[in-house]
């Protein structure tokens, strides 16, 4: 396991990637990585702070109930990364609130997710060997409480596999990994997918 140092600068240097490829404003999008297992701890973003400019300061420690253990408001999204990280074993997850995800899991709702694939780039999602390959993208329905319904949102992905994400409608992405960089990757390529999936619907009328 990375020292908490260690963690907490690869989440202040992806954070500030997603922010300049224009995926974090108004200060929205959250990101957070285990730095113990037992008892569990998360390093995550506080609530309301500016992606652009975050600092070490901006991040604060949660427990397995998704309660502060060191000063400052966690992210209004926290008991989303405390369920990925709990039922999934993720070891990062990343929350972007780009403008393709937020069309897309909407236009998309109705199915209930979004077919990604038929290019290259699906093969940058760990278990993912071929081009050809398809993965599906669950949508689901906004909350204003996600303390109440982040557990059964995720137990709905039964376990983790490609493509290590989901869409909330007319929200954003969420993403992980093993690690900080295997979920960077993820998020990445998962952005990139929808927007590809996006513009290709837009181009296909
Ligand atoms: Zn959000």
């Amino acid at each position: 396991m990375p020292s908490r140092e260690a963690l907490a600068a690869d989440l202040l240097d992806w954070a500030g990637r997603c922010a300049a490829a224009g995926w974090l404003r108004a200060t929205s999008g959250s990101f957070s990585a285990v730095t113990a297992r037992d008892p569990l701890r998360l390093l995550i973003t506080r609530s309301g702070a500016d992606k652009t400019r975050l600092t070490a300061a901006d991040l604060l420690e949660v427990d397995a109930q998704g309660r502060a253990v060191s000063t400052g408001t966690p992210s209004a999204e926290t008991a989303l990364h405390v369920a990925v990280v709990r039922r999934l074993g993720a070891g990062a997850v990343g929350h972007t609130h780009s403008i393709w995800s937020t069309i897309l899991s909407d236009r998309c709702a109705a199915d209930g997710g979004v077919e990604l694939g038929g290019c290259e780039m699906l093969k940058a999602l760990t278990g993912v060997t071929t081009h050809e390959q398809r993965v599906w993208l669950n949508v689901f329905e906004n909350s204003q409480d996600w303390d109440r319904d982040a557990p059964m949102a995720v137990d709905r992905l039964g376990h983790d596999g490609p493509p290590h994400g989901f869409l909330i409608r007319a929200h954003g992405l969420y993403a992980w990994g093993a690690d900080v960089a295997t979920a960077r990757r993820h998020l990445d390529v998962l952005e990139f997918l929808l927007e590809t999936a996006a513009r290709r619907m837009a181009y296909s009328g």
